[in-house]
């Protein structure tokens, strides 16, 4: 076995730490990049035109909706219309029982 010196070991050190610590850094630029990609001053002159009713806003019940409406064997609720994934036993909208 052969004896590792202090510059070596230093060096192999240094490798696994930038192969720890390069992916989170990678991914917190990208992320950084995507902010700073979004163009906050279009969606304000599509606001003032009229265009865009408001800031989108997607939230997780819009996105389960579209899912949901998009998905070839939705379930209408009786009662308030909304479509539900099929199999589910409660309206995911009004909380009643779907039969
Ligand atoms: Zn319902």
């Amino acid at each position: 076995m052969a004896e590792l010196s202090t510059a070596e070991i230093a060096f192999r050190l240094f490798v696994a730490g930038v192969a720890m610590v390069g992916p989170t850094l990678l991914f917190l630029g990208f992320w950084r990049f995507m902010l700073w990609l979004r163009d906050d001053a279009l969606i304000d002159v599509l606001v003032a035109r009229g265009t865009l009713d408001e800031q989108p806003a997607p939230s997780a019940a819009d996105v389960l909706a579209t899912a949901t409406a998009s998905h070839p064997g939705a379930r209408r609720c009786p009662f308030c219309e909304t479509r539900n994934f099929p199999g589910v036993v409660q309206c995911r909208d009004c909380g009643k029982r779907l039969r």
